[in-house]
């Protein structure tokens, strides 16, 4: 398990911040419910679900429970995940991209080390002003970005009827930004609210998206990378929430094995191979595998 302080911290229903929480790396029953869920479960809700189960504590809330983990600001949530990640499959993470040179796109190994990845703290406030309008808002939480997971789960569901393609209706990705900026209002305004204050304000989503940027503490996702082909630098953004789902899908068949091996040659019930630590578990399995080994070569 880790202490750790949250660089934007949760906000109690008076308004204070509480930056202090602790996690515990994924055990076999958080790899098993991933495994089991949906495909089409929306990010937001896996993320949501995860910290529930993985967070020991969030300020006052000892286990925070999923309301809080709802009401945690997105850049937490991220860096969050990134801890989990660390607990869980240790600090080094390998990426293929892509050089995005044209005429180039050569495909190249990345490696590096999660703790290099940082956010800035910032605590949390209730609200903030967007000057000279003086429009209140607060900073986007988990619970918003699950209300836009729905959202695009109906649409693309609703496509899916139609036979609709890629430009056939739906909300467009700047009607979702526009979504979600609404929803962090202060007040929460009425369609009609917004049509008035967009006739009178132009750029005031930009206006405010860059604000809340500006007071949010958001995981530095960029990395620098030279092509080995063409030789030129370049930045590329790492998405640690989409990475990190798709490194533990990728090692399910390991997972299965794991478990198969270890009930198979110890008897164990499956609730206590389940309850171990992945890290644990897989000593288990080398050792046992190592004796294997020995017993048949
Ligand atoms: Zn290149």
């Amino acid at each position: 398990m880790a202490e750790l302080l949250l660089p934007g911290g949760w906000l109690d229903a008076a308004g204070s911040c509480h930056q202090e929480a602790a996690i515990r790396p994924a055990c076999g029953e958080d790899e098993e419910w991933l495994y089991g869920l949906p495909l089409t479960t929306p990010e937001p809700a896996v993320v949501t679900g995860l910290l529930t189960r993985c967070l020991t504590r969030v300020g006052p809330h000892a286990p925070p429970g999923r309301d809080v983990v709802r009401s945690l600001p997105v850049g937490d949530r991220e860096w969050l995940i990134l801890r989990l990640w660390r607990l869980t499959l240790g600090d080094r993470v390998e990426l293929v991209v892509t050089c995005p040179q044209r005429g180039c796109g050569t495909r190249m190994d990345l490696d590096f080390a999660l703790e290099g990845l940082v956010a800035e703290p910032r605590p949390q406030r209730p609200s903030y002003s967007l000057d000279p309008i003086g429009l209140r808002f607060r900073l986007p939480h988990g619970d918003d970005l699950e209300a836009l997971g729905r959202a695009l789960a109906e649409e693309e569901s609703g496509g899916g009827v139609s036979g609709g393609g890629a430009s056939g209706g739906g909300a467009s990705e700047t009607d979702r930004a526009a979504a979600l900026l609404g929803r962090c209002m202060i007040p929460p305004p009425s369609t009609a609210e917004v049509t008035a204050l967009l006739a009178r304000t132009p750029g005031l989503w930009e206006g405010m998206a860059e604000e809340m940027r500006r007071h949010s503490a958001l995981v530095d996702r960029e990395f620098d990378a030279v092509c080995p082909q063409c030789e030129r630098e370049f930045t590329g953004e790492f998405d640690p929430i989409l990475a990190f789902l798709t490194e533990m899908m990728r090692r399910r068949p390991e997972f299965e094995r794991d478990v198969h091996l270890l009930s198979l040659h110890y008897h164990w019930p499956l609730s206590e191979i389940l309850n171990l630590a992945r890290s644990r578990r897989r000593r288990y399995v080398r050792l046992l595998l190592d004796q294997l080994d020995v017993a048949t070569g």
